[in-house]
């Protein structure tokens, strides 16, 4: 992106939208940064036209060495043991996937194999960035296996976060399990009590990263804002306390709604009954209700999908998550927001707000998403 200069109908900076009324809008791009932009440039030239423009999409969880698409949980099984070749290969075209939605950096949330560092050094420089934690921590013998590796009970973490930190851009924790769907619950207490995870905590802090817990239930969130964890990925089983506490002490939510409501769209393929498929509305219905909820609260809201997930398909999920936000009450402008701005700023990574000297990472869209939202599942061109 040399010298260009954009001439669009309308376009939202990454916080709020600049309407048609006051276009067009004629956005210069220099050397990789917005020069300028003029309204109601009705009279300049211009190299391409445009009917929406917006920053690159941010996607903030998404496992990219998992094909979201295989439905067959046998082949998804068999797939662990598969070469590192072959999985490069996926993670690559999840890569493609993300971009043709619009999406412009994934964060990928762990796996044991280390595609998500070869990913990121393959993609350095090129139109769709990687942050990776490698792998995760867990405890021995609990959930997390194929993201994680263990710390015993007792030990210490600083040696480990340490070595984590040396290559990590953000470390990942597997704090609780994952929800039984035919209980409705999540099962067991927390991988780690509450001075253990400040103690990971902090020594994150210390290195200068910062950390993301997988956690859902209440016990689990409970310990997660208490020992002050970053982010907290999923956050199934909400509640207003809790909320609170997060929009306090600004830890962020990324509630990745589209795992559980693919389960909910397609019960006969892991043959749920009519009881789990309950189970499974109601939990998305307080997803929802809290989602909607943390908007109003002020809660750093953060969109990722989860996407490697069965039926949750790289790119494509993303945007799902963008109407999950909407159709829980979240207005557009905050849904854009929560995928694009929001997480850079807290990552601290480059802002690509659409503004006179911000770097320019743009994306168009046919016709603009406040007026006609499916354009988003239409995909994106990257400028
Ligand atoms: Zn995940």
């Amino acid at each position: 992106m040399a010298a260009l200069r954009l001439l669009a109908d309308s376009y939202f900076d990454g916080c709020a939208l600049h309407p048609a009324k006051d276009g067009p809008h004629l956005i210069s791009v220099e050397d990789g940064r917005i020069a300028a932009i003029d309204r109601r440039a009705t009279e300049a030239p211009f190299d391409q036209r445009v009917a929406f423009v917006m920053p690159g999409l941010v996607e903030a969880h998404a496992h990219l060495f998992l094909d979201g698409g295989e439905l067959d949980f046998d082949k998804r099984n068999a797939y662990l043991d598969a070469p590192k070749d072959e999985m490069l290969r996926v993670a690559r075209e999840n890569i493609a996937r993300n971009a043709a939605a619009g999406v412009t950096l994934v964060r990928d949330a762990g796996d044991r194999y280390g595609v998500n560092d070869a990913i990121r050094a393959e993609q350095r420089g090129g139109r769709v960035a990687v942050r990776s934690p490698g792998l995760g921590v867990k405890r021995p013998k609990r959930y997390g296996g194929f993201m994680a590796r263990d710390i015993e009970a007792g030990g210490d973490v600083a040696p480990v976060v340490a070595d984590m930190a040396a290559t990590a851009d953000d470390i990942k924790i597997i704090l609780t399990g994952i929800i039984d769907f035919a209980a409705g619950e999540v099962k067991g207490a927390p991988q780690f009590n509450e001075e253990e995870l400040r103690a990971i905590v902090t020594t994150a802090h210390a290195y200068g990263k910062r950390t993301f817990a997988h956690c859902s239930g209440l016990e689990g969130l409970k310990v997660a804002v208490a020992a002050g964890v970053d982010s907290i990925e999923h956050g199934f089983f909400m509640t207003p306390d809790i909320l609170d506490v997060m929009a306090d002490k600004r830890i962020a939510w990324v509630p990745t709604v589209s795992p559980v409501h693919f389960q909910w769209a397609r019960p006969e393929l892991a043959g749920w009954d009519a009881n789990t498929i309950g189970n499974l509305r109601r939990i998305l219905d307080g997803h929802a209700e809290h989602i909607g909820l943390a908007h109003r609260k002020g809660v750093e809201l953060v969109a990722g999908s989860d996407a490697g997930s069965p039926g949750v398909v790289h790119g494509a999920a993303l945007v799902d998550e963008i109407f999950h936000f909407v159709d829980a009450g979240v207005p557009m402008a905050a849904a854009l927001e929560a995928a694009t701005t929001r997480p850079r700023r807290l990552w601290n990574v480059a802002s690509t707000a659409i503004a006179a000297g911000e770097r320019g990472d743009l994306i168009c869209f046919d016709a603009s998403p406040f007026d006609a939202p499916d354009v988003l599942r239409k995909g994106a061109r990257l400028v």
